[in-house]
């Protein structure tokens, strides 16, 4: 989302990963109000979300680590240095953690699931929740799949965000994956067991500022900025337009 209020422009996380998957849909909308094709929520994925953060929350008022922790060795906890009214603006979409991006004067801002605290160093854990349902759960790092990519941009935007707000942020940011793939269910009977992993990712956050300035230059400029390569709505809509011109010339020199 991007809000421009008394001069000032303010553009969430998604908005600034939309620029980077698509700079064309990003003008586009932004510029000229055309949205592009829209798609379903996904509110299963919502609903584990909530479940987690309920889960999340009852650990943190005791002070306890949750099993997973213990499970990969890690002596993390839920973070419960925020106050409750903190932690539910940081988790809402329309408040989320905010700061002010250092070459551009943006507001930036984005919507976390949770924070943990790293007890041996003191630092803050930067994490997404995610659900899935995968026979073979990919590593996000290496994947060359667009999405997976942008999981790695989520966390980095989240751990820089925290950064310009003066949390000691821990190099590794996890995602807590929830894979409805658990094969010895064998029938449904009103629920669906999931495996839960931690996945690991060194965070970089040394290229946001430069995506911002490009983000900028794209809002300030009247050319129209190339598409991006990981959409098939542009592709198929070029395909359709390179067959029907091809069909009109052939009926034409009939
Ligand atoms: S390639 Fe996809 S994302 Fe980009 S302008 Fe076309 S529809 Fe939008």
């Amino acid at each position: 989302m991007i809000i421009l209020i008394g001069g000032t422009m303010k553009i969430s996380r998604s908005k600034w990963d939309s620029f980077i998957k698509c700079p064309l849909c990003f003008y586009l909308l932004e510029k000229h109000k055309i949205k592009p094709p829209s798609t379903p929520g996904f509110p299963i994925n919502s609903r584990v979300d909530a479940l987690l953060k309920e889960e999340f929350d009852e650990l943190r008022a005791k002070g306890k680590p949750h099993p997973i922790f213990e499970e990969y060795k890690l002596n993390f906890v839920p973070y419960n240095g925020l106050d409750e009214e903190t932690l539910r603006k940081y988790r809402h979409n329309f408040s989320g953690v905010r700061a002010t991006s250092k070459k551009t004067g943006i507001e930036i801002y984005g919507a976390l699931d949770d924070l943990w605290l790293n007890k041996d160093t003191d630092e803050i854990v930067v994490l997404d929740y995610k659900a899935t349902s995968n026979k073979n759960l990919e590593d996000y790092t290496t994947s060359s799949k667009h999405y997976h990519k942008g999981y790695l941009r989520q966390l980095d935007f989240y751990a820089y965000l925290l950064q310009l707000n003066d949390f000691k942020v821990h190099d590794t940011g996890y995602w807590l994956i929830c894979n409805a793939a658990d094969q010895s269910q064998t029938s449904f009977d009103k629920k669906v067991n999931f495996k839960t992993t931690l996945l690991p990712y060194k965070l970089k956050t040394d290229y946001i500022e430069d995506i911002l300035v490009d983000l900028k230059a794209c809002l300030d400029s009247d050319k129209y900025p190339k598409s991006g390569q990981d959409c098939d709505n542009c592709r198929w809509y070029n395909e359709k337009r390179r067959l029907s011109e091809e069909i009109r010339s052939k009926i034409e020199k009939k």
